[in-house]
């Protein structure tokens, strides 16, 4: 029971979510410290007790190994036995393999190649210079830990989305919960696609409740580089364009804040909140580095914080798209009793958080039970 969260995190890890927003149907957390971030203990608590409070037959270390299409049904093999079924329901999650580009086999022997599954803390690496590809909540997090611990980090930026932890007194995704963004509608959004593939925000869940955007690392002795383009005779080359890239995300975010700052108004919370604020742009270091000798001896490691891919190995029902994604509407499979819940924006922007799980289970098992219904069966 919560596997990925028991052995599939680094050590410091915390929820990025705030305790308030950690909530489950029937369940949610009521300690004293609603505005603080679960560590990963805690979350296997929370979800431990959860299993306790839905009453459901879990059966723990049950590996589905494959899922087929029999008669009315479905068959599905695990590793303690096998079971028949009318429905399934994939919540295998988003996240359960690293997503490395194919350059990593590019990258010279002598450095050490590591994912976040195979992070723990910085004394998983080797002495020496690291190379964090990805800056997103992964990459942030662990360039300010593993800078920390003395090795000079060097982290490549691609696309990303910058937030502020606190805005205005409030934690900015309280701002998202209030002004209904995370509420947002697969089918209304304009460019699902998209929507689906935005990376994670700047952002770590820590007591001090910081920023943790690249002005912040930046500050800490973090250097910034452009993406990583390819590795070629043992030398990584990055793209120019940082401040673009930056630009980009600063422009993004300054929208964000207005649409927060207009919701405050219309919805009469104005006087409830700090004055609106903006932030200094994202500072462009003054002449990045477009190629680095992986030879040299000065990178003795590279951290790939590159995302996130299911793993559907398991799946013997043709559901996968040409990219190995799941072929969905709104979490109704292309095939007949077969649903999905957790993925990316799959009904709801928050739907892979754990407070997005709720609303879309609910409308899914209203479409699951119309489907049994219409063969004859209850739910
Ligand atoms: C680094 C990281 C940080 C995150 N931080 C936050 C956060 O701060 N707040 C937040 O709300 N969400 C966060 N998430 C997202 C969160 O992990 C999940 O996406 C979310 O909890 C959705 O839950 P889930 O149960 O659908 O998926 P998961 O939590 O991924 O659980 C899926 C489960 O299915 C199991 N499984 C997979 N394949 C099989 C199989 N064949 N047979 C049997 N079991 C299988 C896995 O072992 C796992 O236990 C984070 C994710 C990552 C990777």
């Amino acid at each position: 029971m919560a596997n990925s969260w028991r052995h599939e995190r680094w050590d410091s890890l915390r929820l990025l979510t705030p305790n308030w927003q950690s909530r489950l149907p029937g369940h949610h957390y009521d300690g004293p410290d609603p505005d603080g971030y679960m560590t990963m203990a805690e979350v296997i608590e929370f979800i431990s007790r959860f299993a306790i409070v839905a009453a459901a037959p879990v059966r723990a270390r049950t590996n589905v190994t494959s899922v087929k299409r029999v008669d009315q049904g479905y068959q599905v093999e695990t590793n303690e036995g096998q079971i028949r079924c009318r429905c399934v329901v994939i919540a295998s999650g988003a996240c359960n393999l690293p997503s490395v580009p194919a350059l990593r086999s590019s990258v010279p022997a002598s450095i050490d190649q590591l994912t976040p599954f195979d992070y723990r803390n910085p004394a998983s690496l080797p002495d020496g210079g690291v190379l964090i590809v990805g800056a997103s909540a992964t990459g942030v997090q662990l360039a300010a830990e593993i800078h920390r611990s003395g090795r000079p980090v060097t982290l490549s930026v691609g696309e990303h989305v910058r937030l502020p932890r606190i805005y205005r007194g409030r934690d900015v995704l309280w701002w998202m919960d209030h002004a209904g963004l995370w509420d947002q509608r697969y089918d209304q959004l304009e460019d699902i696609t998209r929507a689906r593939r935005l990376p994670s925000p700047q952002l770590v869940g820590t007591p001090d409740r910081a920023t943790l955007d690249l002005n912040a690392l930046s500050a800490l002795g973090v250097e910034l580089v452009g993406r990583l383009s390819a590795v070629r005779d043992g030398r990584a080359l990055f793209s120019g364009g940082l401040r673009h890239l930056f630009s980009l995300a600063d422009l993004k975010l300054e929208r964000l804040l207005d649409t927060f700052d207009e919701w405050a108004v219309t919805a009469g919370s104005d006087h409830r909140v700090d004055a609106p604020e903006r932030f200094e742009p994202t500072r462009v270091p003054a002449s990045p580095p477009t190629q680095m000798d992986l030879r040299s001896g000065r990178i003795r490691s590279i951290v790939w914080a590159t995302g996130f891919r299911p793993d559907y190995h398991w799946l013997d029902v043709p559901v996968l798209d040409e990219k190995g994604q799941l072929r969905h509407d709104g979490g109704v499979v292309a095939a007949p009793g077969i649903y999905a819940l957790g993925l990316p924006v799959l009904r709801r922007r928050k739907s892979t958080f754990i407070h997005g799980v709720e609303d879309d289970a609910r409308e899914l098992v209203g479409h699951l039970g119309s489907y049994l219904a219409q063969r004859g069966h209850r739910l």
